[in-house]
Parts: C-alpha cells; structure tokens; sequence
C-alpha cells in the first residue's frame, strides 16, 4: 500500500543536478490489453532514448538516464503493475527509483526533467481519503477501511442480543425491552470505543455509517464530538449481512460527493478571503510570485491546466516568461508546466494543494491561494 513517506520522498528528493526520468502508464484491467501496455511504455521510453546517446550532452546524466530505461524496461518485463495506474520516478545516478501505483488511470507521459514529475500522481492521491465505514446494528458492528481501490476488514464487534421472549405480560414484557435497551447501548459503547482507538492508531479521514435507517442515527448519537465531526454519510443497507460490494458502492457515492463539496468549499473560503481583502491571491502570476517566496499555504490548482514558464533553479523564482531571474540574477530553465513547479515548491515549503475538478471559477484564474503574509511587490522583471 503506498504511503505518505513514499511520495513525500519523492516530491522533495533533490537530484543535485541529474536529470530525472518520471514515466506514467495506464495499466488496463484486462490482461489481454499486456501487449498494448508494452507497446506503449516501450515508445515512451524511446522517447527519451536520445537523451541518453546524446554525446554532447553530460556524461553522468547520460549514464543515469540509460541506466533509468533499463530498469523501467526491466519492470515492464515483470508484468506486475496492478490495473489504475503506474508512475515510476527514476534518477539511477542517486539512487532514486520509485513505482507509485495509482488508483485510477491517467494520460501515458513521460519527462526527464530536473525535479520528478509529481503533479499527475498528486492530482490522483489528493482525491482519496482515508475512510473508515461501519456498517452498525443494534447487537454486530463490522468495520473497513477503505483507501484507494482497497477495501480491508480493519474490525468486527459481536454484542449480545436477547433472543426473543416467547413469553408476553406486562411487566415481564418491559423488563425484558429495558434489558434490551441495555444491551444495545452497552453495544453501540464498545463499537465507539473500538472506532475511537482506530482513528487514534491509524490515520482516518472521514467515517462514513451504513444499518437499518431507523438504527443508524441512534448510534450517531454515541459517537464524542470529534468522531461525529468526520461523518462524510451515511447508507441503510442489511446490516445482517452486508454485501461487499453494496459497502463499497454506497461509500463511494458518498465520498464523491463529499469531495466535490470540499472542493466547492475551498474554492468559496479562498474568494471570500480574496473579497474581504484577506491572505489570498487568485490568478497564475500572483500564485507564481507567492510561491517564489514560499508564501503559500494552500493552492487550489484547476485539474488538467498546464501552462509553459520559467524556474531559476538558483532561488526558486517561478514565472511564466523571463530568461533572467529578477531576485539572483541567475539565468532560468524552461518548463513546460509551470503549475507543475508550483506544486512542487508550495509541498516542498509544508503547503497543501488540491487539485479542483469542477468548479467554473477556476477557470479563467486557474489557480488560487491562501498565503501566509502579505505580499511584497513584485521585482521589475
Ligand atoms: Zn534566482
């Protein structure tokens, strides 16, 4: 399972000066599709071919990136790419080479590059959390954990139900449902305190709760503060016997949705801030400056934009045209996304990004951003 460290990793690794070769693939379910995946990766890899015969070029780099085709095409080789997606990020002559396999498919790419290519991959893990879902009833609980395409077992909570009484008067009758009522809560106790320990060993986002409509809020009503806070939804379903399948889909569809709505969100609170004369800034040149100067605390970066600039590799200065940069007075290198390089400067400075897939505003600035000072002015270019 990829972790947090392993892109973290990747996203800061500082070749000192050798090219690195980032590749990403879309690996089809269907193995039939084999062939077509080593044709494709095979091109792309041929791509990049002539960077390592170039004799004019630097003889370390051209080793390291021979040296990174080789490896990539040993893998290839190996057929063990999962279906989604594959991006593989290699700089041989440091000793990087890292397979990130990815939940969904994304568009065949390769680069060599100064820095690895993070954004695709990062626009593809920032749209799954972590997610704990419990599907509850008044005597069972089963709990998973869902991350990317994985659905694992993670807890299972049997209490004890009262059979039914076969017998029926009055105060028998009550005695018998207080008794019930007992062991339900005792229940729905034991589940709350088994979710409390996994959100506090392990990194959950979000719970999401599925039962019998008339059981599931009873139980919301257990849960602290704090565990009630990061319910993205609820489903009914059988809690008797819940159907894998049936968990997945119903907590799919609510994690969509719960995710569009956090887009949404972020975009309002930045234009808010933004009209109420707060830390933020919209449009590309703004967040370019803000992040030269490692001023951005969240970017909001419109999925799939691209837009060729300029890095000075000496400050980080980050723009969309120059060949001289106005802080050092270094010359620049061309990239052919600059929203890439910002991406990679504001996680490399502690920032977040998320990529926003629907949201028309968006649109015409493409990027926007909290900040964490004011701005300075911008030096003349
Ligand atoms: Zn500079």
């Amino acid at each position: 399972m990829l972790r947090a460290e392993t892109v973290d990793r990747i996203v800061r690794f500082d070749s000192r000066g050798l090219p690195v070769s980032s590749v990403y693939a879309r690996i089809d379910a269907d193995p039939g599709l084999r062939e077509d995946l080593h044709a494709r990766v095979t091109s792309l890899l041929d791509e990049v071919n002539p960077l390592a015969k170039n004799e004019a070029a630097d003889h370390d780099a051209r080793l390291s990136i021979r040296a990174d085709i080789d490896r990539i095409k040993e893998s290839l080789a190996q057929e063990r790419w999962q279906p989604g997606a594959i991006a593989i990020f290699a700089c041989s002559g440091r000793n990087l080479y890292e397979e990130v396999p990815l939940p969904r498919g994304v568009r065949d790419e390769v680069a060599v590059d100064a820095t690895p290519h993070v954004r695709p991959m990062l626009t593809v893990l920032d749209e799954f959390h972590r997610t704990c879902v419990a599907v509850v009833d008044k005597a069972s609980a089963r709990l998973w954990e869902i991350y990317q395409d994985e659905l694992r077992e993670v807890g299972k909570v049997r209490g004890q139900a009262l059979r039914k009484p076969n017998y029926s008067a009055g105060r028998v009758e009550e005695r018998v449902r207080n008794k019930a009522d007992e062991l339900t809560k005792r229940h729905y106790r034991n589940v709350v305190q088994l979710l409390d320990e996994l959100f506090r060993s392990e990194d959950f986002d979000l719970l999401i709760i599925g039962g019998h409509e008339f059981e599931v809020p009873a139980f919301i009503d257990f849960l602290p503060k704090d565990l009630r806070s990061l319910v993205a939804g609820t489903f009914s379903i059988d809690p008797t016997e819940p159907v894998l399948a049936e968990v997945r889909a119903n907590a799919d569809a609510i994690l969509q949705s719960y995710e569009r709505a956090e887009e949404q969100q972020l975009v309002t609170d930045i234009f808010d801030k933004l009209a109420s004369g707060g830390l933020a800034v919209a449009g590309l040149d703004r967040c370019l400056w803000a992040g030269s100067i490692a001023a951005v605390d969240t970017l909001l970066a419109l999925d799939g934009a691209a837009v060729p600039g300029v890095v000075c590799p000496k400050s980080g200065w980050l723009a969309r045209s120059g060949d001289t940069c106005p802080l050092c007075g270094n010359p620049t290198r061309p990239t052919p996304d600059i929203i890439d390089e910002l991406a990679q400067e504001v996680i490399a400075e502690g920032g977040s990004i998320k990529h926003i897939t629907g949201d028309d505003r968006l649109a015409e600035p493409l990027t926007a951003a909290s900040i964490r000072f004011p701005l300075p002015p911008e030096p003349a270019g």
